[in-house]
């Protein structure tokens, strides 16, 4: 990898190539870019073993044009400054897409979770949530976290628990963070969230004919090959979706290897084994792949990267064989990459859209905290009973009763996770679209990336131009 790569430099450069398709004043497109905070920090644990140990933290609010910021907290020992400002500022643009009402952050912790035990993990996160209260870089209002790489429902529940200790009486402090366990006020639906999503919009691309046909693809995901990068949440729930929908996953990576059947492998049987064995090698019926990125370059239809960025670079990029290269992860092709795939007639689907799914629903847990309420508690019965009446009508009508199992179908009133699947499936399949108008209505955009940053940037810049924020 080149030492000299810069995250944040490669969004930008991103984004300038898109700016350039548009007719903004060069200042708000400036200040559409920059970071808007910067929240460096350090502070003291101390680890089971006695030591002291300083851990290297950090928070990007990205953009303020619209609040709370918003975006999750990675704790990887490969977090620095430069990867979170890049985070973030991929966070608005992927929040602009979705038209989720909230500016871009992002936060990183400099641990290796599996270096630490769970206690020394909790006293890390709660003291980075101090650290965030004592700044005001946190709350339902400011600013609000979720998970992300290496973090989960556990450390969001830390979070939400130190807060509302530190900020007691505030009626919506439940919305301080997202992505919570369901008892401390997380929502249906959270959890595969960003998979599932993943899956919706590269539904929505493969039903597109005009860009099937330019990839000699046929219409739909059903009998689509496809290979996951990552078997972590994201990954795994990818992979899931795809499999369900009748797409066959011939490959599997994760960072001790990877694993190819070309029957196709189910990922939760793969999980488990992985989980029991300590690898995903060695897998009943699958070929080895010893070195991990090898995977990427198997032939298939869809290539799922769902770990880490810049996994396909300048080194890999001309042996992908992959049709479609959908980026679950954040930042998995280094612009390298992308030209180099884009001149091989590949499609790339953009993380800040293909990704959105995650913060959409965080967005669903967010509005369920505010309103003290759950998603469906008000209309799942009346919207049964309206059902049953109809249901009553025709059969009187038609003389002909209803099965039972076409009666419990059409009868069901909407639960919470009813709710958050349909919100997601109509947000991506509406931001697909949007950003398909922009690029396919404008051969001079070469690319989805740069029609996905167009379509943020338009919404964003509208933002400040009606805010008239410039003093
Ligand atoms: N970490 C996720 C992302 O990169 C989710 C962010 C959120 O839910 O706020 O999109």
């Amino acid at each position: 990898m080149d030492q000299n790569y810069s995250f944040y430099g490669s969004v930008k450069k991103s984004f300038e190539k898109a700016a350039a398709f548009t007719k903004f004043d060069k200042g708000i497109l400036e200040q559409i870019i920059v970071c808007n905070s910067v929240f460096s920090m350090k502070f003291p644990i101390r680890r089971d073993n006695g030591d002291i140990e300083v851990i290297e933290a950090y928070r990007v609010q990205h953009s303020h044009h619209k609040e709370p910021c918003k975006g999750g907290i990675r704790f990887s020992e490969n977090v620095n400054q430069d990867e979170v400002m890049a985070l973030a500022a991929l966070m608005t643009f992927k929040c602009a897409i979705v038209n989720v009402p909230f500016g871009g952050g992002k936060g990183g912790i400099k641990v290796n979770p599996r270096d630490y035990s769970a206690y020394e993990l909790e006293k890390i996160t709660r003291r980075y949530t101090s650290e965030l209260v004592k700044k005001n870089f946190i709350g339902p209002g400011i600013d609000v976290p979720a998970p992300d790489y290496g973090s989960g429902e556990r450390e969001m529940g830390w979070i939400v628990d130190t807060y509302q200790s530190l900020k007691p009486g505030e009626v919506d402090n439940a919305g301080c963070v997202t992505g919570k366990p369901l008892s401390l006020g997380g929502v249906r639906g959270r959890k595969e969230a960003t998979g599932l999503g993943v899956f919706y919009g590269i539904r929505e691309v493969c039903k597109n004919k005009h860009l099937m046909d330019k990839l000699g693809l046929s219409l739909g995901v059903e009998g689509k090959t496809v290979i996951v990068q990552g078997m972590g949440n994201v990954g795994y729930h990818s992979a899931k979706y795809f499999r369900e929908n009748g797409a066959i996953i011939v490959a599997l990576a994760e960072f001790e290897g990877a694993i190819y059947n070309p029957k196709g492998l189910n990922e939760e049987e793969v999980f488990q084994f992985r989980k029991k064995t300590g690898s995903i090698l060695n897998f009943p019926g699958a070929t080895n792949i010893e070195n991990s990125s090898l995977a990427l370059e198997l032939p298939c239809d869809i290539l799922i990267p769902a770990a880490l960025e810049n996994v396909i670079n300048a080194h890999n990029a001309h042996n992908i064989k992959a049709s479609i290269i959908g980026e679950a992860a954040n930042g998995p092709l280094t612009p390298e990459a992308d030209e180099i795939l884009l001149k091989k007639g590949k499609l790339v689907v953009p993380d800040m859209y293909l990704n959105a799914g995650g913060v959409t629903v965080s967005y669903f847990e967010w509005v369920k905290n505010l309103s003290h309420v759950r998603h469906g508690r008000l209309e799942k019965k009346f919207t049964e009973n309206i059902n049953n009446t109809i249901i009553a009508e025709f059969e009187k009508i038609s003389g002909k009763p209803l099965g039972e199992k076409e009666r419990r179908i059409i009868s069901k009133g909407p639960d919470e996770i009813d709710l958050v699947h349909s919100g997601l499936e109509e947000t991506m399949i509406t931001a697909t679209h949007e950003i398909l108008d922009i690029w396919l209505k404008n051969p001079e955009i070469p690319d989805m990336r740069t029609a996905s940053f167009i379509s943020a940037i338009n919404k964003v810049a509208t933002m400040y131009g009606e805010l008239g924020i410039f003093p």
